[in-house]
């Protein structure tokens, strides 16, 4: 491999050459399972044929203008996306962290317009939210922000799922929104209690707080729903998406409904590739796929057979102390750390990833079928029992 890209990446020793449905081939001929989609990326698994040619025929029309002019494509997303959440506008960036940066500016420009001068952002323990300097500083895990101080002030963190600790903040004046994922990604698969959300959502209201989630790797069918808030009865104020919205093509969103959505105004954010007619195009691509093949309840149906298969061919395991899901965003916690268990993975022709050091973490593609399904809790299985012994 070459030296002249930094290091920024610990990568694996393979590199892929195409792909197909759930399935990836490397350079060498050989096959995997797909159990990680590109991190939750590519949920309509490899290839789909629908988002190909959306890119194709675009690229043959065109592939960028500008913000200063009409993009009919990223029209139609913002209609697409209000219309499967409950949101009232659209703003499109390129990444994750794009997404969350827009909603941290909008949180303080929201605060900032009723007088505060000092807004400050309530985020959790464990959290995830991207790398850039804002994000970083918002994400919950001192690794990701070692090196990189100062880090930008604001941000005031709490345990995450303990809704008492935000109800200990309410004297403070300065708190403009809470900012959470519906269910911790890279925090580990964290799913709080069933009323958590709710519960901000009642806080948010009596404080004037906008409800912010991240659900950049929760949304898009992942969790069965389109979006993992509407598990729970209340809607967030604003949520930012990315990773499955363009299934690979770099696009990212925060969304916002009432007077949050008023908040950017002419001149307030920006960037020049922002809701690109490429990136948009593959992005409606993904909703009619997601929404043609009632995606969302495939990965209700087939999340509940992998844990179920997982909970059955690991029962009798000692290593095991967890195994959680919702849809396919799945969760294997055992008792030691497993980064190991990647490479070995790997050899088998299975991808899947640790996050948090013992939580092996699968975020299959949403078109998976049963076989698939059950060739990754036998592969997954076998490994772990071997570990354990
Ligand atoms: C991946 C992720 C991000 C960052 O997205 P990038 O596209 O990598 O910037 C932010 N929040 C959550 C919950 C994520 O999973």
């Amino acid at each position: 491999m070459t030296d002249k890209l930094m290091s920024t990446y610990k990568r694996l020793p393979v590199t892929f050459v195409r792909g197909q449905g759930a399935w990836l081939w490397d350079d060498d001929g050989k096959q995997y399972l797909d159990a990680l989609s590109g991190i939750a990326v590519c949920s309509l698994g490899h290839a789909n044929a629908r988002v190909a040619q959306a890119i194709c025929d675009q690229s043959r029309r065109l592939l960028h203008t500008s913000n200063i002019y009409g993009i009919a494509n990223q029209e139609q997303l913002g209609e697409a996306l209000c219309r499967v959440t409950a949101m009232d506008k659209a703003f499109f960036g390129n990444s994750g962290a794009e997404a969350n940066e827009a909603a941290i500016k909008l949180a303080r420009l929201y605060g900032h317009n009723k007088g505060i001068a000092n807004p400050a952002i309530v985020v959790a323990e464990g959290s995830f939210h991207g790398r850039t300097l804002a994000t970083l500083s918002a994400t919950g895990n001192a690794k990701i922000q070692a090196g990189f101080e100062p880090l930008v002030s604001g941000f005031i963190r709490v345990p995450y799922n303990d809704i008492a600790a935000i109800e200990r903040l309410t004297g403070n004046a300065d708190i403009v929104a809470v900012l959470v994922e519906p269910i911790q990604g890279e925090g580990g698969i964290n799913i709080p209690d069933d009323d958590y959300l709710d519960r901000i959502r009642t806080l948010c209201d009596q404080h004037d707080w906008l409800m912010m989630l991240d659900e950049i790797q929760t949304g898009m069918c992942r969790t069965g729903k389109w979006f993992a808030y509407q598990h729970s009865h209340s809607a967030p104020d604003v949520m930012s998406i990315a990773k499955a919205l363009g299934n690979g093509m770099p696009i990212g969103a925060c969304l916002a409904r009432g007077q949050a959505a008023e908040a950017l105004q002419p001149g307030s954010h920006g960037s020049t590739f922002c809701g690109n007619p490429l990136a948009c195009a593959a992005a409606l691509a993904v909703i009619g796929e997601m929404e043609g093949h009632d995606l969302a309840n495939n990965a209700t149906i087939k999340g509940e057979r992998l844990v179920q298969g997982l909970k059955d061919a690991l029962a009798d395991c000692d290593l095991v102390s967890d195994i959680r899901g919702r849809g396919l965003m799945v969760g294997v916690e055992l008792k030691r750390p497993c980064g190991e268990l990647v490479q070995q993975a790997l050899e088998q022709g299975l991808l899947i990833n640790v996050t948090a050091d013992k939580v092996i973490r699968l975020l299959p593609p949403l078109i998976i079928t049963a076989d698939e399904t059950d060739r990754i809790v036998a592969t997954l299985a076998t490994l772990v029992k071997r570990k354990a012994d």
